[in-house]
């Protein structure tokens, strides 16, 4: 295995705009070898991708990314090489997409509650079958001329503080890498950027994480060197991605563009080896 793989992208599953066949296809012209799939609270597009993978010629990692709360913070834990038939893990992903259903619920009755006549079924048309999230929501409302824009939308009324904002079911790190672990996978903090404290990330790796997402967009030069220190350090494993998510938050032009080297997968392969000669 050798080239270019992007590990962290959504597709109509959670709240990307591509179908995980058209994202794989995408992924091949965009000269990429490897892709990851990581849905939000989803693993229904990794079938698909896997024979679009075989199809396109393309390595597909079957992978997930899930919201956990720490210290009254949002932290995204990514799971690799999940296996996406695993029972617990699929019971699990349909409570936390019914509870996601719930909150934006909550979240159109706190926006008509500030005179914006949403309905929850225009943000059904956005979802889709996908596991329901804020960027739906967004979208809807910019559809219905109750926002600008997405960032609008976000910035007044739906993003993390703001008055129509809803928080998600929480799940500590700790059950969240258990989760994962029991479905066979390796976890990784998700883009920490810098709103995670040393301490945090401590707290994180004596909660069994298994690597960190060294490359995002939302990471510069400093922070990258910073969680590679990390990964050292710890003898962790890396990932990384664009956070592919087909062209809704503008970010058309980001697939093929941040980027792991395919070691990285090899990587992970070899640590789930060893896992299991170790048990
Ligand atoms: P949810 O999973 O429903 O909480 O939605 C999270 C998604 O909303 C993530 O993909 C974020 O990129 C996006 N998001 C969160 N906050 C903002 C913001 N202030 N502006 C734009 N997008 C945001
Ligand atoms: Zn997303
Ligand atoms: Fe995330
Ligand atoms: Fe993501």
């Amino acid at each position: 295995m050798h080239g270019k793989a992007d590990l962290h992208t959504h597709t109509i599953h959670s709240d990307g705009t591509l179908s995980s066949s058209e994202l794989v296809k995408k992924a091949k012209s965009a000269g990429l070898s490897v892709i990851g799939i990581t849905d939000h609270d989803s693993v229904n597009g990794v079938d698909e991708a896997i024979a679009a993978g075989k199809e396109y010629d393309i390595g597909v990692v079957p992978g997930i990314e899930m919201s956990t709360c720490l210290n009254e913070k949002e932290i995204h834990i990514l799971g690799y090489f999940v296996d996406h038939h695993n029972e617990q893990l699929l019971q699990s992903l349909v409570i936390l997409r019914n509870e996601r259903y719930k909150r934006a619920e909550r979240i159109v009755k706190k926006l008509n509650s500030l005179n914006i006549p949403l309905k929850i079924e225009a943000v059904l048309d956005h979802a889709g079958n996908g596991s329901i999230g804020r960027p739906h929501i967004a979208n809807a409302m910019v559809e219905k001329g109750h926002a600008d824009s997405y960032q609008q939308a976000f910035g007044k009324y739906i993003g993390n503080g703001r008055p129509a904002y809803e928080k998600k079911l929480q799940c500590s790190p700790l059950e969240i890498i258990k989760l994962i672990s029991e479905a066979g996978g390796l976890s990784f903090l998700a883009h920490p950027g810098n709103y995670i404290t040393e301490g945090e990330i401590t707290q994180i790796i004596e909660a069994g994480i298994d690597g960190i997402e060294v490359i995002h967009p939302s990471h510069d030069a400093n922070l990258l060197q910073y969680y590679r220190g990390i990964v050292n350090n710890y003898y962790l494993l890396e990932c990384g991605g664009s956070d592919y998510h087909g062209g809704l938050k503008g970010d058309d032009g980001l697939l093929g563009q941040i980027t792991v080297s395919s070691q990285a997968v090899e990587a992970m392969q070899r640590r789930l080896y060893r896992n299991k000669k170790t048990q």
